[in-house]
């Protein structure tokens, strides 16, 4: 889950990381008073909330030196659509500001820590090329990000926090700041069961002290309920529409970019018809698990949810009736296809109990669909349908 910037700030605070000082605001005119209120004098800082990155080249941060250019820019950044390279071309409407006291950057550095699933630990990526190209830093020029690897068994080694810092270019005060803060972050990663804790940039300012000038923290969905306080950060304007309908009915659901809508049972399964649909040269437009009991109900959100997505050209079911018999599925497909007047292709693929009492039920429903046999004839059927794919 991920949440706004002055959200992830004032779970800095709590941990003592240093961040300016700063409050959001929903209106123009909340801006400008929650400038006056952290600072009598500018520069103040006004930053579009929405959860990606990449605002500042996108017009989403700008500096005002008066309380009439808080306003001004407020009134610019907030309502608009800020498109940056990470929320698509179709942007995302802004909705909320931060306010913030402006600081005097000298350089700005990279920090961040995350899960290597590779070593199962967690590693941190540190650069001194920090700021608004750090894609650019990883793509061509990787040895500027350096990397300590956290034993789990011992932590963090203060001999790793000397090597980061050396390497980053940091020494006296502003290599303990830097320290301080990193210690800092990862007890934060682990209490709060982040996936993603990211500071970028950090900032050494001209006065000498370091601090979070920006904030990035994505925590780990299956943990949320050990952190019900945490909850209350989601902000489901952010979040895509069909993934909050999904979670209500118990579905994990998953957009993607193909065309084949998927509706499947069991994660494992759903991965492997995402890639036999890659292999025939189609692509899944959405990764979908009903889960073991697949009910008539659940069958029938899981369609609704497929069909919101206006990328699907068809749909394949490949569902594996164990829990559930085959007849049972089958009923609840018809069920839902004619409830919801499903006017795209669909290819069914039963297998387990009851399969051909299953089959035998669709193929006589009078309905438009197809079933196929096995994985394989189920994907090139889909992939036709959709219209074709890229082998
Ligand atoms: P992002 O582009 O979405 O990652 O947003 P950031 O919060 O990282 O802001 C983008 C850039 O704005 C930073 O890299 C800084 O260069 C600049 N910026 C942010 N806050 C301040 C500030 O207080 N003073 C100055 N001079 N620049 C700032
Ligand atoms: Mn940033």
């Amino acid at each position: 889950m991920k949440i706004h910037e002055y959200q992830a700030k004032d779970i800095f605070r709590k941990y003592q990381i240093a961040v300016p000082n700063g409050k959001p605001a929903f209106t123009v005119d909340e801006a400008v008073t929650v400038a006056k209120s952290i600072s009598t004098h500018g520069p103040w800082v006004v930053k579009a909330q929405i959860h990606a990155g990449g605002r500042g080249k996108g017009g989403g941060v700008k500096l005002a030196k008066s309380l009439d250019e808080v306003r001004t820019h407020s009134e610019a950044i907030l309502g608009m659509t800020l498109i940056t390279h990470q929320t698509g071309p179709e942007g995302k409407l802004v909705k909320r500001l931060l306010i913030e006291e402006g600081c005097n950057i000298a350089s700005e550095f990279y920090l961040a820590v995350t899960l290597d699933r590779v070593s199962s630990q967690l590693v941190i990526m540190a650069s001194p090329a920090g700021g608004m190209d750090i894609e650019h830093v990883a793509a061509n020029t990787p040895e500027k990000i350096f990397k300590e690897w956290i034993n789990p068994m011992v932590g963090l080694r203060d001999f790793q926090c000397r090597r980061l810092a050396s390497k980053m270019g940091f020494t006296g005060t502003t290599a303990k700041g830097f320290t301080d803060i990193l210690k800092k972050l990862i007890r934060l990663f682990i209490d709060t069961d982040c996936g993603l804790a990211e500071i970028n940039p950090l900032v050494v300012t001209k006065e000498g002290g370091v601090l979070a000038v920006d904030a990035k923290v994505d925590f780990e969905e299956n943990s949320l309920y050990r952190h019900p306080s945490l909850l209350e950060l989601r902000d489901h304007n952010e979040e895509d529409p069909s993934e909050t309908a999904a979670k209500r009915f118990d579905l994990s659901y998953i957009s993607l970019d193909g065309n084949i809508g998927c509706m499947v049972n069991g994660a494992g399964l759903a991965m492997a018809t995402m890639d036999i649909l890659k292999y025939e040269g189609g692509n899944a437009a959405n990764f979908l698990d009903v889960g073991g009991g697949a009910t008539e109900e659940k069958v029938k959100e899981a369609f609704k949810i497929i069909l919101s997505d206006k990328k699907v050209k068809a749909v394949l079911v490949n569902i594996f009736g164990g829990i559930m018999k085959c007849d049972v599925i089958a009923l609840g497909i018809i069920a839902a296809v004619k409830d919801l007047k499903l006017a795209i292709p669909l290819v069914v693929r039963l297998e387990g109990t009851n399969v051909d009492l299953g089959k035998k039920l669709l193929n006589d429903s009078g309905l438009k669909l197809e079933t196929a046999t096995g994985m394989k004839e189920a994907a090139q059927k889909a992939v036709v349908a959709a219209g074709g794919g890229n082998k």
